[in-house]
C-alpha cells in the first residue's frame, strides 16, 4: 500500500503548491520510486469545467474525460503520469455524491453529517488505486483557514490515523520580505502552523517560499516555533524556471526530509540526469524566437497555462527561447492586424468558447496564411482557419460557427461548424442536445483519429494512428470537405469512423495546421509533443528568412 504526502498551503495562495507537489513527485521518481499525485479542491462547483478560465485558468483535460484542476497539468509535465479521473476531486463533486448517496437511501435512515459521512466520501476517494503506487500526493487546494476546506483537512488528520506512520504533512508557507527592516518573517509561518495544529495536524515538513535566502537563525527559529526538525525546514527561493525545481528542491534537501518522515533509511541516490538535460536546454538556448498567441483569455497567464508549457518545451526541442506574446484578438476587429502581427516567426490560435474575439481570430489565419507565416490552430483556432479558409477560399462568405448563433438567439451564419448532437466513445454511442446541462456534456478526453498517408501531419507524428485530447461541443462540418480540399485546405486527420475532421492543413504552405484536439496537454519537457517541436521549428525557419 502506497505511503501518503499531504501537501497544505498556508499564509497566502498561489505559492506553487501545485508545482511544489509536482516537483516532490519527480524527485521520488528520480529514486526508483512509483508516484500517483491527486488534487483536492475545496470549492464547490463538482468540476472546473464550468469555471472561466478568468477565475480559475485553464481547464486540464485527462485521457480518462475528466476537467481537472491546472495543477494536474503540471503533475504530468514533471512526473509523466498520466492523470485520471480520480486524481481530481472538488467539495462540490464530494458533497453531490453524498446527496445522490441520501437521496437513494443508502445511509439506511441515518442522519447525514460532515463527519462522518462528508469525511467518510474524501477518505474513500484518497484510497483509490493505492495498491498501484509506492507514494500518493495529496495536495490539498487553497489555503488553512478556508472555511470550505475545514472537511478535507479532518478528512486528512482522521486518514493519518487510520494509517498510523504511513501519512506525513507537508506545508507550503511564505516568508515575506520586509524591505526597510532587511528581513524575513517568520510569524506569518508560525500562525498558519499554528491554525494547522488547532485542527491537529501537526507538519513535518515546512517548504517556505522566501525571495531571499533564509538566514540559519531563522531557520532554526521555524524549527523551534513550528516544531519541525531543523532539515525539514526546506528554502523554497524563487526559480527562474519552474523546470528547476526538482533540482533547487533537491539541493535544499526536500526528497531527503520526505524520506527522514518516513524513517526511510535506505533509498537509492536519485538519478537526476533527466533534469540536468532539461536545465541545460532552458539555460543554453542557442536563439530565440517570437509568437504570437491570439486569443481571448490573454491577460491572465494560466488561461493557457499548457500551450505556453508545450511553448516552451518546443523551444528546448530546437534549442531556442520562444518569447511568446499574448494579444487579445478583439484588438484586431476594427483594426488592420499586419502592425500587430508583423515580426512574429509564427501565429498560434489556441482554444476558446464564445463569438467574442473571434472575427480577430479569423483576421490572424488570413495573415498567416497570406504572408506564409507559421500558423497552429487549436480547436477553436482550428474551426476559425477553417471558416477563414471557407470564406476567403472556398467563397461562402458568411461561413461560422453555430456556436456564435446559439450564443446570440438568432441565425446569422452558415454553419461550418456545427454543434455536435453524436459521436462515438468505445463502443457506444454518445448524444448530445442543445438543452443539455452545460457541465461535463462535451466531447472530452482521449479520442483516436487516423492522419491521411502522406499529409504533413503525418510525417510530423511519424505515425498514422494517434490519440489526443479532447474538449469541445463544436465540430468542423465534414461536408465541406470537397470544397475546401479543392482550395488546398486538407483535411488531413479524421477520426476512426470516418465522420470528424480532427486535422486540417495547407500543403503549400511552411507551417499550417489545425487540430480539434489539445495537444498541448500531453507535452513534457523531456518529450516535447510533437506539433510544438515542428512549429517551434518552423518559426525557428521563419526566422531565418527576415
Ligand atoms: N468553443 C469550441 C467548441 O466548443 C472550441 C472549444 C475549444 O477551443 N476548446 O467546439
Amino acid at each position: 500500500m502506497a505511503r501518503y504526502i499531504f501537501i497544505t498551503g498556508g499564509v497566502v495562495s498561489s505559492l506553487g503548491k501545485g508545482l511544489a507537489s509536482a516537483a516532490l513527485g519527480a524527485l521520488l521518481q528520480a529514486r526508483g520510486y512509483s508516484v500517483r499525485l491527486r488534487k483536492l479542491d475545496p470549492y464547490l462547483n463538482v468540476d472546473p469545467g464550468t469555471m472561466s478560465p478568468f477565475e480559475h485558468g485553464e481547464v486540464f483535460v485527462t485521457d480518462d474525460g475528466a476537467e481537472t484542476d491546472l495543477d494536474l497539468g503540471h503533475y504530468e509535465r514533471f512526473t509523466g503520469v498520466s492523470a485520471r479521473k480520480t486524481d481530481s476531486i472538488s467539495s462540490g463533486r464530494i458533497y453531490s455524491t453524498v446527496l445522490e448517496k441520501e437521496r437513494r437511501g443508502d445511509y439506511l435512515g441515518k442522519t447525514i453529517q460532515v463527519i462522518p459521512h462528508v469525511t467518510n466520501e474524501i477518505k474513500d476517494f484518497i484510497k483509490i488505486g493505492d495498491d498501484e503506487v509506492d507514494f500518493m500526493l495529496c495536495e490539498i487546494g487553497g489555503t488553512v483557514g478556508d472555511i470550505e476546506a475545514l472537511p478535507f483537512f479532518e478528512a486528512i488528520r482522521q486518514f493519518s490515523q487510520d494509517r498510523f506512520g504511513e501519512c506525513i504533512f507537508m506545508h507550503l508557507t511564505l516568508l515575506p520580505y520586509i524591505a526597510a527592516a532587511g528581513e524575513l518573517k517568520t510569524k506569518p509561518t508560525q500562525h498558519s502552523v499554528k491554525e494547522l495544529r488547532s485542527i491537529g495536524i501537526a507538519p513535518d515538513i515546512l517548504m517556505c517560499r522566501s525571495e531571499h535566502p533564509i538566514p540559519e537563525k531563522e531557520r532554526a527559529k521555524l524549527a523551534l516555533f513550528c516544531n519541525v526538525r531543523p532539515e525539514a525546514v526546506i528554502p523554497a527561493l524563487d526559480l527562474d524556471s519552474i523546470y528547476n525545481a526538482p533540482l533547487a528542491y533537491h539541493r535544499e534537501g526536500m526528497d531527503r526530509a520526505v524520506l527522514n518522515a518516513f524513517n526511510i533509511t535506505d533509498a537509492p541516490e536519485p538519478d537526476l540526469t533527466k533534469w540536468h538535460d532539461v536545465m541545460e536546454r532552458v539555460n543554453h538556448p542557442e536563439g530565440e524566437v517570437k509568437i504570437a498567441i491570439v486569443g481571448k483569455y490573454t491577460q491572465l497567464g494560466d488561461a493557457y497555462k499548457s500551450i505556453a508549457e508545450a511553448l516552451t518545451h518546443g523551444g528546448m526541442h530546437n534549442k531556442v527561447k520562444v518569447r511568446a506574446e499574448w494579444i487579445d484578438s478583439e484588438l484586431f476587429e476594427g483594426e488592420d492586424v499586419t502592425p500587430h502581427l508583423e515580426g512574429f516567426n509564427a501565429i498560434l490560435v489556441p482554444g476558446g468558447f464564445g463569438e467574442r474575439g473571434t472575427e480577430g481570430m479569423i483576421k490572424a489565419a488570413t495573415y498567416a496564411r497570406e504572408h506564409n507565416v507559421p500558423y497552429f490552430g487549436i480547436c477553436l483556432g482550428m474551426q476559425m482557419a477553417v471558416t477563414e479558409a471557407a470564406r476567403n477560399l472556398a467563397g461562402i462568405a458568411d461561413a461560422g460557427s453555430e456556436e456564435f448563433d446559439h450564443e446570440a438567439g438568432e441565425k446569422r451564419f452558415t454553419p461550418i461548424v456545427y454543434h455536435l448532437k453524436e459521436w462515438v466513445e468505445g463502443n457506444r454511442t454518445i448524444q448530445r442536445d442543445e438543452a443539455d446541462d452545460k457541465g461535463g456534456t462535451m466531447r472530452l478526453g482521449a479520442y483516436n483519429a487516423t492522419l491521411k498517408e502522406g499529409s504533413r501531419i503525418a510525417e510530423i507524428y511519424g505515425t498514422t494512428a494517434i490519440s489526443e485530447r479532447h474538449r469541445h461541443r463544436y465540430e468542423v462540418d465534414m461536408g465541406y470537405r470537397e470544397a475546401l480540399e479543392a482550395k488546398g485546405l486538407i483535411f488531413a486527420g479524421i477520426s476512426p469512423d470516418g465522420k470528424l475532421p480532427e486535422t486540417v492543413e495547407i500543403s503549400d504552405h511552411p507551417w499550417y495546421i489545425g487540430v480539434q484536439f489539445h495537444p498541448e496537454l500531453k507535452s513534457k519537457p523531456f518529450e516535447p509533443h510533437p506539433l510544438f517541436a515542428s512549429f517551434v521549428k518552423a518559426a525557428v525557419k521563419q526566422s531565418r528568412l527576415v
